[in-house]
């Protein structure tokens, strides 16, 4: 007997686990012709999105595609998804409301995916939705509610009677993700703490977070994740460094081969989103030497491995 947590999901909910750099998509059979799907992971994954979702899909149409919300790891599948699914009837894409003005315009310079200097193919948002709204996936009403704190905009999407919660990228079963609000002076630790709460009060039994897989009973996971934001509010710089860390070994991760070391350097320094994290949290300091800082704990820890002049993730090159 299956037990897993993902065998508890109700019947028509399907989640493709993917990896930390293609977020998870879950994919919902709403009625016996259509389907809907949460989030389409990065866009160097988006084959095997497309395949993964044919085959969930168990012969239905594609009806409409959702976004927690829209950093390159989730809606890297929307272009592909739209295009292959789109015949006749385009399938229509939703994003979270404060998303819709300028939704997948990549190519401008102060759109999210440029500042964070990653890679997503661009995309046509269709409408918008917000905290408080109901949508119907897999035959079953799930509301959505905000989720701010890793990005402003973000919402999670709950079902009550199974007390299933879509999380993206507010829980994880060992943390969340970056709070990326501080790094621009917002208030991402308060948001954080307040979605947390909601999350308490909401009482899942399970979720299906953006990276990972399925998991149960998650009061475990919401006592580290305040543990963790304890420890990042009482030090926004060690956030800060955590941040710089992260977006460099995703820029890794988005390479198909290793880049070198100076190429990467480069990149680092040339990113909007890490100037503006080095001016605030490291005032005295150069970019290039953050640089090192945050390649040095990179390698220290294994993340990231430096051989003959190249930076490779010892995952994927
Ligand atoms: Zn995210």
């Amino acid at each position: 007997m299956n037990s897993s947590p993902q065998s508890l999901l109700p019947p028509g909910i399907h989640v493709l686990v993917h990896d930390w750099l293609s977020a998870n998509a879950v994919v919902t059979w709403d009625d016996a012709q259509s389907a809907s799907v949460v989030d389409t992971g990065h866009v160097s994954r988006a084959r095997a999105t497309c395949e993964g979702v044919r085959a969930a899909l168990g012969g239905r149409r594609l009806r409409r595609i959702v976004n927690t919300h829209l950093h390159s790891d989730h809606c890297g599948g929307n272009a592909p998804l739209q295009r292959e699914h789109g015949a006749g009837a385009p399938c229509p894409i939703l994003v979270p409301a404060g998303e819709l003005p300028g939704a997948g315009a990549w190519e401008q310079a102060d759109s999210a995916v440029a500042q964070a200097g990653q890679q997503a193919e661009p995309f046509r948002a269709d409408a918008g939705y917000a905290a408080g709204d109901t949508l119907w996936l897999g035959g079953l009403p799930w509301q959505a509610h905000a989720a701010g704190g890793h990005d402003d905009h973000a919402l999670m999407l709950f079902q009550p009677d199974a007390r299933v919660l879509i999380s993206g990228d507010a829980l994880w079963e060992h943390g969340f993700g970056v709070l990326f609000p501080e790094i621009d002076g917002g208030d991402g630790f308060a948001a954080q703490r307040l979605t947390l709460r909601r999350i308490e009060q909401l009482a899942p039994r399970l979720v299906i977070p953006g990276h990972g897989p399925v998991f149960a009973q998650p009061g475990a996971a919401l006592e580290r994740a305040h543990t963790r934001l304890d420890v990042f509010e009482g030090d926004p710089q060690r956030h800060a460094a955590h941040a710089l860390r992260v977006l460099l070994k995703f820029h890794v991760m988005e390479l198909a081969a290793p880049p070198a070391r100076e190429q990467l350097a480069r990149w680092f320094e040339d990113t909007a989103m890490v100037q503006r994290a080095v001016r605030r949290f490291w005032p005295g300091r150069t970019p290039a030497e953050v640089f090192e800082q945050t390649l040095d704990a990179l390698a220290r820890v294994g993340a990231l491995l430096l051989s003959a002049g190249r930076v490779a993730d010892p995952e994927l090159h």
